[in-house]
């Protein structure tokens, strides 16, 4: 049961790619990378915290997954992410998809027909039915009210997470300024979670998502901040390249710098504790970023091609040229508040503590040393020369993180760690593979996604033969 209309919505149709190991794709580019350097790697990360038996049935099957896609038509190549992340070159495994996301949607439904496989499109799932307290299939809608009833002995739970459910949002994550980074509302509403949890099955305890690279965005613009291959206001840039941001008090709250270097890892947390967060620039920044951009303004201050791994990205970039009209725009649409003096932008804002803390990032900027957060050096840009602006940013998200208690095989857990037969729960809905921050390795939540749906596979097509 699908409930969008066509492959096209569907989210695991349109990602760029996934981590995986031992795959023939690796295998013909010689890379030397093994199971067990990841697994030691991300335990390490996460300090054992997601379901490490899990973890590592998961990087086990992460090859069959690579190689079922394979197997309907798709193409990869092995290459670097654009952040740094322990598994580059010969230790590489982000698997970049080649097939463009239509025909991915067209190779889906010839092995759909290959295999026999029935998809019900327009139709939510709605509760899992028992009998006799074994599975007995799932009830369903379509689109036009009517239900729907599929008899299985076993069902595998994969709704793509609560992205698009604001009140789950506040309920896992604190907060509702969690913003869709495809544009648009999600389809993932989660109710996966509630009807494993209907169905016995309760949530692990960990909640996160897996932001958007790119940087915040605002929901009052007309042009949000998504992927660089789109049209979208330059001004969201100030987000996240690193210069100064601070929350609705005016406080700082992170590290700038780790944000522009590792978006995900790094930056996730403290955007999402304080989203709407504001990046506070002066004139004369804006005017660097317009005339030179990210790349000339930090390699002119120590940044090179071996100390700055996300630098060969912004290179490409270039300058912000059109950031004029985008601040106008910005300003006009409501999300950025431009002032002659700070002590207006102030005023403005709102934000009583940011004259305050102006002045000692300055002090920072000055000495070429962050005393609060240790950012990079490079990054410190004193804000002196008005007008000066506060751009509005909230996080927004791939998916989310956190959901349904399961074992090593996916199958659904109950209190006491009960295994539920029958019912397994996969992807983003799986609440005991994924951690908060994101992983360090890009295509780690799609890789899980697609290797827990193996194992799942597996298990529930072997239950309901016995
Ligand atoms: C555009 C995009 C690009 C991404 N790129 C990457 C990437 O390159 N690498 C990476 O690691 N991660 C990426 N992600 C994050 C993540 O890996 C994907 O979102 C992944 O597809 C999640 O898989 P899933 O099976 O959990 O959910 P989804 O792929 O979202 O599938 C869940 C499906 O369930 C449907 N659904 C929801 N509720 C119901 C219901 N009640 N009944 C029936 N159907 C329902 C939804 O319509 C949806 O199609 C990306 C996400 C997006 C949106």
């Amino acid at each position: 049961m699908e409930k969008a209309g066509n492959l096209a919505a569907v989210n695991g149709v349109k990602v760029s790619g996934p981590f995986a190991v031992n795959t023939p794709v690796l295998r013909e580019r010689g890379t030397t990378l093994t199971v067990n350097e990841v697994f030691q790697h991300v335990m390490n990360y996460t300090h054992w915290e997601p379901n490490s038996a899990l973890i590592r049935n998961y990087l086990e099957h992460s090859s069959e997954a690579v190689e079922n896609l394979l197997e309907i038509g798709y193409q990869f190549e092995e290459a670097n992410f654009r952040f740094k992340t322990p598994f580059v070159d010969e230790k590489g495994g982000f698997h970049l998809i080649l097939t463009d996301v239509d025909k991915r949607a067209r190779l889906w439904t010839e092995a759909y027909e290959k295999y026999g496989v029935d998809v019900f499109f327009n139709m939510a799932a709605k509760e899992v039915l028992k009998e006799n307290g074994k599975i007995a299939g799932v009830a369903g809608q379509r689109k036009d009210g009517s239900k729907v009833t599929v008899h299985a002995k076993s069902v595998i739970i994969a709704s793509g997470g609560y992205l698009g459910n604001k009140e789950l949002l506040l309920k896992y994550l604190g907060t509702t300024h969690v913003n869709v980074a495809t544009r648009g509302k999600s389809l993932c509403t989660g109710d996966g979670l509630a009807i494993a949890q209907k169905a016995g099955a309760i949530l692990d305890k960990t909640f996160g998502y897996c932001g958007c690279e790119y940087g915040g965005t605002n929901p009052k613009a007309s042009r949000p901040a998504t992927q660089d291959k789109y049209d979208q206001n330059l001004a969201f840039k100030f987000g996240i390249y690193g210069n100064l941001l601070v929350d609705n008090q005016g406080k700082r709250f992170m590290n700038e710098g780790l944000l522009c270097d590792y978006p995900m890892s790094y930056g996730e947390e403290p955007t999402l504790r304080h989203s709407p967060y504001y990046a506070i620039v002066d004139q004369e920044y804006v005017d660097k970023m317009r005339d030179e951009g990210l790349y000339e303004y930090l390699t002119k201050r120590g940044a090179n091609h071996d100390n700055w791994f996300i630098g060969s990205y912004y290179k490409q970039r270039g300058a912000l040229k059109s950031l004029d009209s985008d601040l106008e725009e910005g300003i006009h649409e409501g999300w950025i508040v431009k002032a002659d003096t700070l002590e207006e932008l102030a005023k403005k804002t709102g934000f009583d503590h940011l004259t305050g803390t102006v002045a000692s990032y300055n002090s920072y900027c000055e000495k070429g040393e962050d005393e609060q957060f240790g950012a990079n050096p490079w990054y410190l840009s004193s804000v002196k020369q008005g007008p000066f602006y506060a751009i509005e940013c909230e996080v927004s998200a791939w998916s989310t993180f956190g959901g349904v208690k399961t074992d090593d095989e996916c199958r659904a857990l109950a209190e006491d760690d009960q295994v539920i037969p029958g019912m397994y729960v996969v992807g983003t809905d799986n609440g005991s593979m994924m951690y908060s921050p994101y992983y360090d390795i890009p295509g780690f939540c799609y890789s899980s996604c697609i290797g827990s749906g193996v194992i799942a596979g597996h298990g529930a097509s072997a239950y309901a033969k016995a």
